[in-house]
């Protein structure tokens, strides 16, 4: 298993989420996808937990958790 690289992890909450798309402009990694429930979701191991989504976010959908 590969060894975690951070502490935290930001993650997208679907029933918050209004799918504007911000965070995946946002995101400089290319790190945000649309996943098999056609809603928005964070790659987190290409995440490099810049907070730039998580700040951008208009309904703060986007949360900050333990990983
Ligand atoms: S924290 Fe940064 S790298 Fe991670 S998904 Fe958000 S914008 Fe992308
Ligand atoms: S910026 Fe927020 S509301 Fe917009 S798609 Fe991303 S998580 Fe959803």
């Amino acid at each position: 298993m590969a060894k975690k690289k951070f502490k935290f992890d930001y993650v997208i909450r679907a029933e918050d989420c209004w799918d504007c798309a911000t965070c995946v402009t946002e995101c400089r990694e290319e790190a945000i996808f649309v996943n098999d429930d056609v809603r928005y979701e964070i790659d987190q191991e290409k995440c490099i937990r810049c907070a730039r989504c998580f700040k951008a976010c208009p309904v703060e959908a986007i949360e900050k958790v333990s990983a």
